[in-house]
């Protein structure tokens, strides 16, 4: 890791820009979930919502720019960003009909990126199908993104898909760039130096007794996140002096990948699915996913995964989004397996969950808004009884705002500030 700056950490004094905002993001115990699933290790969240831009994706935007620019590829005041941004997945069975020409791509990327370029003040084309969430355009609007709509129905290697019309954009803008986050090696490049090393960081200024990191679960879009952060723990451990990657203060890291059931990723058959920002159809090329940099892929379902965002929501004050919860329930599953019983019972034992976005993208989806169940760990009495002792106190239903206007009009009342 040597010649890279090092990531500083904590925000002292002032930041030059919002930019200096990007990463580090706290590691926060999940004591509460931890205690529900009885639990002894320390389970541990990477809280990416807390990044300015709001996502994982913020530190390998900034990362693939600085590059460029580096490299003389970007340049600032004449050279144009284009990224291809989206999310396909509620659209795969119906508009792919050849499901292995579908892309998922989370747009997080794309708001990393028009966060780089607001700050650095160049243009960015951001190039979506017409399906992609409202909330992901609203803040790419805000941050000044031109927004360029393309059909859902449009193959990903069509022309008029989001990719293909970034390419013909690319090529007829003078100074258009694509940084492409599939094949960019300052994808995962950004985890090996920034988000590993703020994991360590973290553990080693935290008052747990080991600064090590038993197991890490991360899922896999791009597969930048779990390539660099697992490239980073190797590398780690290869450096240790006569353990093999083992010894007293520091065993091998079990590292796991998550990705929804309807990804080939962790195996098995393309398919629909809610959860945004992992899985695919194909395997991406910054994407390193075997042994040693990842042991064992995990399939998660939506079910499971919207479950665990509300809890990690209810019970831990964490505002994040769907992918941490698959990320959640697939940590949950392993440690309550056999295999992972023994990092489970040991209170030493660190597990560190990566958590990739905040729940801001996703407010007006159906799960998040969804009230009728309650998420594990719930308890239903407990919410009818203060309920009904609301109901009542006030004669009426929680909601029912009409019944106290018509009554008051009933009884020829005005209800006016002061009432
Ligand atoms: N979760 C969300 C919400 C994302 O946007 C992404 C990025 N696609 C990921 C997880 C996975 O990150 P990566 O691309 O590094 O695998």
């Amino acid at each position: 890791m040597s010649g890279e700056t090092q990531p500083q950490h904590h925000w002292q004094g002032v930041l030059s820009s919002a930019l200096d905002a990007v990463g580090h993001t706290p590691l926060v115990r999940l004591q509460r979930i931890a205690k529900e699933e009885g639990l002894n290790c320390n389970l541990l969240g990477k809280c990416e919502f807390f990044s300015a831009g709001g996502s994982v994706k913020d530190r390998i935007a900034n990362r693939m720019v600085e590059q460029a620019e580096k490299k003389g590829v970007l340049i600032p005041g004449q050279s144009i960003i284009i990224e291809p941004t989206s999310k396909l997945d509620l659209a795969l069975p119906l508009f792919c009909p050849s499901a292995h020409k579908c892309i998922n791509l989370g747009g997080n990327t794309g708001i990393g990126l028009a966060l780089a370029c607001a700050i650095k003040g160049y243009q960015c084309i951001i190039t979506l199908p017409a399906k992609m969430s409202l909330e992901k355009e609203v803040m790419l609007r805000a941050l000044g993104a031109e927004i360029v709509r393309t059909p859902t129905e449009a193959a990903w290697d069509s022309s008029e898909s989001h990719i293909g019309v970034a390419r013909k954009l690319q090529k007829s803008i003078p100074g258009g760039v694509i940084l492409d986050q599939y094949s960019n090696p300052h994808n995962p490049l950004a985890h090996y130096y920034g988000t590993y090393e703020e994991i360590m960081h973290s553990l080693k200024t935290s008052d747990l007794p080991r600064k090590d990191i038993s197991l890490l679960v991360a899922g896999a879009g791009t597969g930048g996140t779990i390539t660099g952060l697992g490239r980073a723990i190797r590398d780690y451990e290869a450096s240790l002096p006569h353990t093999n990657g083992n010894s007293a203060s520091h065993g091998r890291t079990t590292i796991i990948a998550v990705d929804p059931e309807g990804s080939i990723l962790g195996g098995g058959e393309p398919g629909n699915y809610q959860v945004e920002g992992i899985g695919y159809d194909f395997f991406p090329e910054v994407l390193d996913p075997n042994p040693p940099v990842v042991d064992k892929w995990l399939k998660t379902n939506d079910e499971e995964a919207f479950d665990a965002t509300k809890r990690l929501i209810r019970k831990e004050g964490l505002f994040v989004g769907g992918s941490s919860g698959s990320a959640l329930s697939g940590t949950l599953r392993y440690l309550h397996s056999e295999e992972g019983k023994h990092i489970a019972e040991d209170p030493n034992a660190n597990v560190v969950v990566i958590l990739p976005d905040g729940v801001r993208n996703y407010m007006s989806k159906s799960w998040f808004l969804e009230t009728s169940k309650l998420p594990t760990g719930e308890n239903m009495e407990e919410k009818e009884d203060i309920k009904s002792t609301i109901r009542g106190i006030l004669g009426r239903d929680l909601n029912d705002v009409m019944s106290v206007v018509d009554s008051k009009r009933e009884k020829g009342e005005k209800l006016e500030n002061g009432d």
